[in-house]
């Protein structure tokens, strides 16, 4: 079996790059490899049939080509692009849409494409007779760092092409061919258990759209690009598209690679996808004034810094568009009221918006957490050596009081490992400090969980409290850091009255199971029966309310705010004790 990959041939017009391309094809056939050729030929008699030569154009073909590219590869097809494609900004564009990428640049002297000439079109534009002819009257942007560089002038077509399967065996794409005439006389078996075990990544599920995206720069790219990013135009991330920022470095908002371009921007406020049809349920935005927004060109870098000035991130900037705060609201958190702080936060934001990929210098600076502070890849890497083969994943922004602490565990009856994932990003200034929140935790694990079915990691995403599809949303990071499921309890990502307490449920009910690719674990209300005596939800319980040990969260607080403990049938003392320490600290703090 082949993986998908797409293999883009750029250079001049003459070069050779479609011959190539159609000779690698044949060879990939021979093969019995899922191939597909994407180049003028094919292209600009359907997909791309209405448009020119002007630059406009020219981007526009190269971005739908790169369209059908992406979904091809992500199918697992060898596909083979031909065309000049002479801009760089569209072929790195390419790159980072695509992922699985090789870039190979057909390179031929002026003079041998002078005598190759069929058309005579070189020597026509050279006449001054055609406009805009690419290495003639236009520019050609040479590739800096392609995989690979074909010299057709020294080589023969059928070298060239034998190269390309090289590389395509080397990177693990192919499997290697049974003829010697390409690859040297290798240990076909331990090539080929080298080629599974790059290529798969690890951890129990699958990541979202098919790949962990790894957006990090890291050694002499970083060095260059933290250099590059002084020169360039600075603008300043607020908390929740720092964090935005962080999660799409590592991987957590796989398949993101940066934030949110116009066209997956509306489809995601409309219809919860991406523009791919991939199921997405937040928007992913950069927002900025208007002002900053008429100082930018599409197409320019600009580098995001933190509120300290620290620069964090190059952005390359694909897409300026506004947008409506009023729609988006009503579409994301069901309501346009600002009283939401999720939408009072949006109407806060800038008024407009920029897209594009990003590439991140360096992952915010904490002084908390940061033994948990594991990446996607990380969980992943410890689920595998746990021998996790499902992993259920619990969100909360709340201590772990009884009831959780019983989901958890009836879901451990069946799976493997229990991720908990508490929330550190920013939440409401009313919800328990995040610092209190893991003290809670670490005593409840190593007092009532088996160590070795449980792992505390923290979620560095902000808040947006949008409720449903959060709830969808929160699914879709976990099963990137690797869980099979995810518990989906009452009101989940709710606030307020703004959502029923099972419309979260619902959602995620009413989305096709393989296309969101993680399990949702749904639990109703749950509480301590008397009468039973365990832990019940109406589900298992015939008893009413006057038997269950059901107590309010500002109850609680009050509680505990005055050195009184609550039963330990709501909530274990030794979580109570650390609550009650901070409550007490903040009441003295407040009364002072
Ligand atoms: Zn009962």
């Amino acid at each position: 079996m082949s993986k998908g990959v797409t293999v883009w041939f750029t250079g001049l017009s003459g070069s050779g790059k479609t011959t190539v391309a159609t000779r690698v094809h044949d060879l990939l056939h021979e093969r019995h490899i899922h191939a597909e050729r994407l180049d003028g030929d094919v292209v600009r008699r359907s997909l791309t049939r209405d448009l020119g030569f002007s630059k406009e154009d020219r981007d526009k073909n190269i971005e739908r080509v790169t369209f059908v590219a992406k979904l091809l590869t992500r199918n697992g097809v060898v596909v083979l692009t031909a065309f000049i494609s002479p801009y760089r900004r569209m072929r790195d564009n390419a790159r980072a849409e695509i992922a699985d990428f090789i870039e190979v640049y057909v390179r031929t002297p002026m003079e041998v494409l002078l005598e190759r000439d069929v058309k005579g079109m070189y020597k026509k534009a050279m006449a001054g007779e055609i406009q805009n002819f690419t290495g003639v009257n236009d520019p050609y942007e040479e590739p800096e760092n392609p995989e690979l560089v074909l010299d057709t002038a020294a080589e023969s077509i059928e070298e060239s092409a034998l190269r390309v399967i090289a590389l395509l065996e080397e990177k693990g794409y192919v499997p290697r061919g049974t003829a010697s005439s390409v690859s040297s006389v290798v240990d076909q078996a331990s090539a080929a258990r080298r080629h599974v075990e790059s290529r798969r990544t690890p951890g129990p599920s699958v990541p979202h759209g098919g790949s962990l995206v790894n957006r990090e720069l890291q050694g002499d790219a970083l060095k260059s690009a933290l250099a590059h990013a002084r020169e360039l135009p600075r603008l300043t991330l607020d908390e929740r598209e720092l964090s935005d920022l962080e999660m799409i470095g590592v991987g957590a908002l796989s398949p993101l690679t940066g934030f949110l371009r116009r066209m997956d921007y509306e489809t995601v406020v409309e219809s919860m996808r991406l523009s791919d049809g991939l199921i997405w349920a937040m928007p992913v935005t950069k927002a900025v004034s208007a002002a900053e927004a008429a100082s930018l060109k599409e197409g320019q870098e600009v580098t995001l810094v933190d509120e300290s000035g620290e620069a964090m991130a190059i952005l390359q900037v694909t897409d300026i568009y506004s947008y409506d705060k009023k729609h988006e609201a009503q579409k994301c958190f069901g309501t346009t009221e600002a009283a939401h702080p999720g939408v009072a936060r949006l109407y806060a934001q800038g008024d407009m918006l920029i897209g594009g990929p990003v590439q991140v210098l360096r992952r915010p600076a904490y002084s908390q957490f940061n033994e948990h502070r594991l990446t996607p890849l990380e969980t992943r890497k410890q689920m595998d050596e746990k021998g996790w083969k499902t992993v259920v994943g619990f969100q909360t922004r709340n201590p772990v009081h009884r009831a959780h602490e019983y989901l958890q565990k009836v879901a451990l009856e069946t799976i493997d490992g229990l991720l908990l994932h508490p929330l550190v990003g920013a939440t409401k200034s009313d919800d328990v400090p995040a610092d209190v929140r893991m003290q809670t935790y670490e005593e409840i694990l190593s007092h009532y969980y088996p160590k070795s079915r449980v792992m505390l990691a923290v979620f560095p995403a902000a808040m947006r409290y949008a409720g449903p599809r959060e709830a969808v949303w929160h699914a879709i990071c976990r099963k990137n850091y690797g869980c099979t499921h995810f518990i989906v309890g009452r009101d989940h990502a709710g606030v307020g009255n703004y959502y029923g307490s099972y419309d979260a449920q619902i959602l995620i009910d009413a989305l096709p199971p393989h296309e969101l690719g993680i399990i949702a674990v749904k639990y109703e209300h749950t509480f301590y029966c008397r009468t039973c005596g365990n832990m019940a939800s109406t589900r298992t319980c015939p008893h009413g309310k006057e038997h269950h040990v059901i107590l309010s969260g500002t109850k609680v607080r009050e509680m505990l705010t005055n050195g009184e403990l609550p039963p330990p049938e709501f909530t274990r003392p030794e979580v109570a004790r650390i609550l009650m320490d901070a409550y007490q600290a903040q009441a003295t703090a407040a009364a002072r």
